[in-house]
């Protein structure tokens, strides 16, 4: 069914969408857009401008409680330094140079304050747009989300907020960025619902690491959806169902009831390896975006973290975090992976992780451009910051670093060097560091996977990102669900890549894993594991159910398996053999 024509079943609407993040979630909808209101100049009496006056006093007071809520809210839950966009914000709703301009339009327009307060923020938002310094012109952005903020405050009208829901609600929007939902609050962002979007966007990604159920591409379905309306979302089968009738809510209920008992078998799981009924073993590790995740790990019998993704810390603030501070964060990292090692991979900037702060100007095609390695090899110093901060982990101990988006051999030796100079720097100064440092490369751009033998000397290990190797392959963009069709991380071409480096590591000696999305997934695991990958790195939800299918599966069988697939002429043809596969040997996992 599309979502342009829902079907309605008494008063239910059925929307269909991509399925993003599994589960099955029911609540009140709260729809968040960024959408202004526009408010018309109302005349007032000269009289009436006291009163006016105060209204926006009164509005400026409770904008600021609100921006303070929010800060008190998000270093409870990210900590201190993550909220300092927030700190920019309180300083925009105290400006009295605003304040002061608002009071002379008044008095020469005499018109209400609310039309006046948002024709002053878009005049001075403007000026600041205009401005050389591409600090300055990051802040008209804050100017307006303040903006808005005060002017629903003057009409009394409440903004649908991610940061500060008051009730726990399924969120409704055109589309979410990563940095927007790095600050969802998680205890009452039950799931999420976009217009837009795909499964590997780090939107969807993240919706699975906070194990909320999520559904994406859901086209022009805003418009047919009032906040407030009772729902549920269905991030298995990918639908939104708007007012769902009392035989809807007991079939899903009977749903939730199944994948509990699953859920609930699988943790007897949780201490023994994922090794298949043949003795080929695996290492299952963790992706962490958050911080806040790290507690997961030790409960996912994760043997230590594949894929730290650093670039989280750098969103949502004015000013990146100081060595310090990404050292105190890293050091919390490899605590949290111990007996086991964590893979810190160096920021990944750019594509669709944008911070907001720090004049990475709008590219048009964010995925070829400025992105990662090219991005940290132009900005040494921040790049050696966060090594050093890296390399100081683990004084005395062992820590690994992974560099995203390698495509030349000269960004490996580049980066390579400069991770020996901050390692010098910090012997020079005394300062406690790791005695070893494991350095990989991720494999995820084609030209690196195809030269990948004159990479493999010059690096510990390989992490195959298969998110980024299928979108750069097929051309398809990730984030894009008109070309989702095309995204095929079991294309031929794909997996003749997959082959092509896991020999090259293996022929030299290294280890190879694969961190994409493609590791979290049941389906997938025969082929990977098929094609020889020593470690699987994924959601940390998603490692009993990736574990239970690989100690159902036979490696020999599973090799064969990748023979016959890298032979076809088809995705389509892969996808029904890995449904077959998986089918038959884990069935109560398929639902
Ligand atoms: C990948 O590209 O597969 C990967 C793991 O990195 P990211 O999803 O962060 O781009
Ligand atoms: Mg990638």
């Amino acid at each position: 069914m599309s979502a342009d024509s829902p079907s309605v079943v008494s008063t239910e609407l059925r929307f269909a969408g991509i399925p993003a993040s599994p589960g099955v979630v029911s609540g009140r909808l709260a729809i968040f857009s960024h959408e202004e209101l526009r408010v018309r100049p109302t005349t007032i009496q000269e009289s009436q401008i006291p009163e006016e006056l105060h209204r926006l006093e009164a509005a400026l007071l409770r904008t600021r409680e609100q921006i303070q809520g929010i800060q008190d809210h998000l270093a409870k839950s990210l900590g201190e330094g993550k909220s300092d966009i927030f700190e920019a914000h309180l300083l925009v709703a105290a400006d009295s140079t605003i304040a002061g301009a608002v009071r002379r339009q008044l008095e020469l327009r005499k018109v209400c304050v609310e039309h006046v307060y948002q024709h002053v923020i878009h005049a001075y938002a403007q000026s600041m747009r205009d401005m050389e310094d591409p600090y300055l012109r990051e802040r008209a952005a804050d100017i307006l989300d303040v903006g808005r903020r005060v002017v629903y405050n003057l009409l009394g009208r409440k903004l649908a907020d991610l940061y500060s829901l008051d009730v726990p609600s399924i969120i409704l929007s055109h589309d979410l960025t990563p940095s927007d939902t790095a600050l969802l609050n998680r205890q009452l962002a039950l799931g999420f619902a976009t217009e837009v979007g795909s499964t590997t966007s780090h939107t969807a990604i993240m919706a699975r690491s906070l194990n909320i159920p999520a559904v994406v591409g859901l086209h022009a379905v805003l418009a047919q959806c009032e906040s407030g309306a009772p729902v549920i979302l269905d991030g298995y089968a990918g639908l939104l169902i708007v007012h769902p009738t009392e035989q809807t809510r007991y079939e899903y209920g009977q749903i939730e009831k199944r994948r509990l008992a699953v859920e609930q078998s699988l943790e007897i799981l949780r201490d023994t390896p994922a090794t298949t009924k043949d003795g080929r073993r695996l290492v299952l590790s963790a992706n962490v975006e958050l911080p806040e995740d790290l507690p997961l790990i030790a409960e996912s019998g994760a043997e230590g973290i594949g894929l730290y993704r650093t670039e989280f810390l750098f969103l949502n603030r004015v000013h990146f975090p100081t060595e310090e501070e990404q050292t105190n964060i890293y050091q919390q990292v490899v605590q949290a992976s111990r007996p086991h090692l964590a893979i810190i991979r160096t920021l990944d900037l750019g594509g669709d992780k944008l911070p907001t702060h720090q004049g990475l100007d709008p590219e048009a095609n964010p995925f070829l451009g400025w992105r990662a390695i090219r991005y940290c090899l132009e900005k040494p110093d921040l790049f050696k910051t966060q090594l050093r901060a890296i390399c100081r982990s683990n004084p005395g101990g062992k820590v690994r670093v992974m560099f995203p988006m390698i495509a030349t051999r000269e960004e490996l030796v580049a980066a390579l060097g400069l991770l020996g100079e901050a390692r010098e720097e910090l012997k020079a100064a005394d300062i406690p560091s790791a005695t070893e440092v494991e350095a990989g490369a991720m494999i995820e751009v084609p030209s690196a996977a195809l030269i990948v033998d004159r990479l493999a000397p010059l690096v510990q290990f390989f992490s195959i990102g298969t998110n980024d190797l299928t979108q750069y392959t097929l051309a398809a963009d990730r984030t894009n669900e008109r070309v989702a069709s095309l995204y095929q991380p079991t294309h031929p071409a794909v997996l003749g890549l997959i082959r092509r480096v896991v020999e090259a590591a293996h022929a030299h000696g290294i280890w190879v894993g694969v961190c994409g999305e493609m590791a979290g997934d049941i389906y997938m695991a025969p082929i990977l594991l098929g094609l020889g990958v020593d470690e699987m790195s994924m959601g940390s939800v998603a490692i009993p159910r990736v574990k239970k299918a690989i100690q159902s599966l036979h490696y020999g069988e599973c090799q064969a398996l990748a023979e016959r697939m890298l032979s076809m002429d088809t995705e389509e043809e892969s996808r029904k053999a890995l449904i077959e596969v998986a089918q038959r040997s884990y069935p109560e996992l398929v639902t």
